[in-house]
């Protein structure tokens, strides 16, 4: 189960970001998953709240997942295209070599703090 060491690195970032910032505690933390990245939204809720109560920072923290779709830029026809799997050709003309441009990574979008 990777979500255990992704939620980690998460409750890190809060961390950092606590003392970059100088605040005390995260309220909410809206987190970005991709339809694409291989991450499952009910693990990281089921690992964010098993580690986040054992961090000051994160303790009180409720995570939002926020879906994002996949999408790509096709190199053969140059539309952008939605995309369902990271190998599928183009919705649009078939072709090979989409160029994925949203929906395969994780990122912290934003963060309610106090
Ligand atoms: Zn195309």
């Amino acid at each position: 189960m990777h979500e255990m060491s992704l939620t980690e690195g998460v409750v890190r970032i809060l961390e950092e970001q606590a003392a970059a910032y100088g605040f005390a505690k995260v309220k909410t933390v809206w987190l970005e998953i991709g339809e694409m990245s291989n991450v499952d939204p009910d693990s990281m809720l089921f690992c964010f709240d098993a580690i986040a109560k054992g961090s000051p920072v994160a303790a009180e923290a409720r995570l939002e997942i926020v879906r994002v779709p996949g999408q790509g830029f096709c190199l053969s026809c140059g539309k952008q295209v939605a995309v369902a799997n990271r190998f599928d050709p183009c919705p649009e003309c078939g072709g090979f070599g989409l160029r994925i441009t949203a929906g395969d990574e994780m990122r912290i979008k934003e963060l309610e703090v106090e």
